[in-house]
């Protein structure tokens, strides 16, 4: 199973090491064999070398080395800080900043290019969802335009905008049938995300299509994210 925590906005960088050795520690303790992510805000990443066990991404960056693009980060910023894993098309950065499918795509080429592992992210709106299942399946696909799924390092984290931050998770009956119809396009990981928690997690991954969840604010504390792998 893979499981990621999409930390967003929230911790600093002094917070997210305290996280990190916790959940080394545990991992260890518990010799978990499950994939374990953590994307923390840009500000808050570094040089976690000597953190074992937990594999940490960038959840965002410019498709370009370095140049002028205020506010942005790029490949050279990312490598010094060994950053290998990118988080690309996450609704909120589609829908509060604007990315447009094209320049998804460019950042997945670009990070493609240079070997990063890709969480690309997908999902429907509450209008698209209430428009039946094709027309769900059929917006998912469009944000898959201008990938290369079959890119060995991709992982695709299917998550409706409608279940992200709401606490209402979609139902088992829609993961699995969004997930079923999904991959029968994809050669990759297919995780869900969309208010997963302590209470769901584990009926939600026992589910045979979903590889595993990427979790936005069940994860913030590191006690709920450790029960949650325990759950799995
Ligand atoms: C996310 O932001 O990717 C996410 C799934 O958030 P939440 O778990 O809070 O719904």
């Amino acid at each position: 199973m893979i499981l990621a925590a999409n930390f967003k906005t929230n911790h600093t960088r002094k917070s997210t090491r305290h996280y990190l050795e916790r959940l080394s520690n545990f991992l260890f303790e518990t010799s978990c064999e499950h994939d374990i992510f953590l994307f923390p805000p840009p500000l808050a990443l570094d040089f976690f070398d000597d953190i074992g066990g937990v594999c940490v991404g960038t959840q965002n960056a410019y498709p370009a080395p370095s140049g002028a693009f205020t506010g942005e980060a790029g490949s050279e910023q990312l490598e010094e800080l060994a950053i290998q894993t990118i988080l690309i098309g996450h609704s909120e950065r589609r829908g509060i900043l604007g990315e447009s499918q094209a320049f998804c795509a460019e950042k997945f080429r670009y990070y493609a290019s240079l070997g990063y592992t890709i969480f690309y992210c997908i999902g429907e709106s509450l209008e698209v969802r209430r428009a039946g299942i094709e027309a769900t399946i059929r917006h998912n696909l469009s944000q898959l335009e201008g990938i290369d799924l079959s890119y060995p390092k991709l992982i695709i984290a299917y998550e409706p905008i409608w279940a992200i931050g709401t606490g209402v998770s979609a139902s088992l009956e829609q993961i699995q049938e969004t997930h079923a119809a999904l991959k029968a396009h994809l050669s990759c990981p297919l995780l869900y995300g969309g208010s997963v928690n302590l209470s769901n997690i584990a009926e939600i991954l026992a589910l045979p299509e979903v590889d595993g969840a990427l979790i936005g604010s069940a994860s913030l504390k590191v006690e709920d994210f450790c029960q949650m792998i325990q759950k799995i």
